[in-house]
């Protein structure tokens, strides 16, 4: 072919792309970074969730794959890893940074998630909806390699499932816990209360390492700290319910920028009117 056809080619591509990215607001790709794990296990971040990439000699084994835009990139980046194909996606839960990359992966992959995860995705209409769901505990074992997803209790919602991989001692929390400030989805059965009975049960796992739903790859204390964080910030809103104080008012009072990471303004002002309702039941 000519030359001038791949020209003109890449000019229509170009600007197919500009228009649908026009169309859907939505930014161009990020840069994906990959971070080393263990020589089989790597974290891709960057844009949406952290996707945890484990190779076997039989395929790849990865744990969400962020936004729908970014599956070309994650692929390249586990391309860098295996030549083997990415044969299994475990969902963390439903939210489409989580799992936007579902609708093209699962043409050859297959896809689990806690069953309320996929009722969610249902109720939700969010494109990508997973063939298999389980209730407590899942295990897929690929070429004598072992993951366990686990649901702990709600949380972030009401289908969170952490994934462990027992023999790497790590855990990949999905949005149970991040480097910042917690989302409740109340909407699809977020539950403060519940969220730190599952924090117990995650710490009761065996694991020295963790990777959050979003943000840097650490160890158990961060996890212990932010518990603390999340405490504290609960057991300021459930006394300024109990002085009489309205939702604005906690809204305009609530001290939350004195816990390392944390902000009053973004995830935590959608999770707050909910958080009052959920602290002041029973007052
Ligand atoms: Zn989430």
């Amino acid at each position: 072919m000519s030359r001038t056809y791949w020209v003109r080619l890449a000019t229509a591509l170009a600007a197919a792309g500009s228009l649908w990215l026009a169309a859907s607001q939505a930014p161009p790709p990020a840069d994906l970074t990959v971070t080393k794990v263990a020589d089989d296990l790597h974290v891709i971040v960057g844009s949406g969730g952290n996707v945890a990439v484990l190779t076997t000699e039989e395929g790849v084994i990865l744990v969400d794959d962020k936004f729908e835009r970014n599956v070309p990139e994650i692929l390249a980046k586990v391309r860098t890893l295996t030549d083997k194909p990415v044969r299994y996606v475990l969902n963390t839960h439903q939210h489409g940074d989580h799992t936007g990359g579902n609708a093209a992966l699962i043409q050859t992959a297959e896809i689990v998630a806690h069953k309320n995860a996929r009722a969610n995705m249902v109720k939700n209409a969010q494109p990508g909806v997973m063939r298999m769901a389980f209730s407590d505990e899942f295990e897929l074992h690929l070429a004598g390699k072992e993951v366990r997803a686990r649901h702990l209790g709600l949380g972030h919602t009401n289908g969170d499932a952490v994934m462990h991989f027992p023999k790497h001692r790590v855990v990949h929390t999905g949005d149970l816990f991040v480097r910042g400030t917690p989302f409740i989805d109340y909407a699809n059965g977020g539950s403060s209360d519940g969220w730190m009975k599952t924090l117990d049960n995650i710490l009761a796992l065996d694991f020295d390492r963790i990777i959050p739903g979003h943000g840097d790859i650490c160890g158990r204390e961060e996890l212990v700290r932010w518990k603390a964080s999340f405490e504290t910030i609960r057991g300021r809103v459930r006394e300024m319910s109990r002085a009489g104080k309205s939702l604005e008012e906690v809204t305009r009072d609530l001290k939350v920028d004195d816990q390392p990471g944390w902000s009053s303004t973004g995830l935590l002002a959608r999770s707050l009117p909910g958080l009052y309702e959920e602290l002041s039941r029973g007052r």
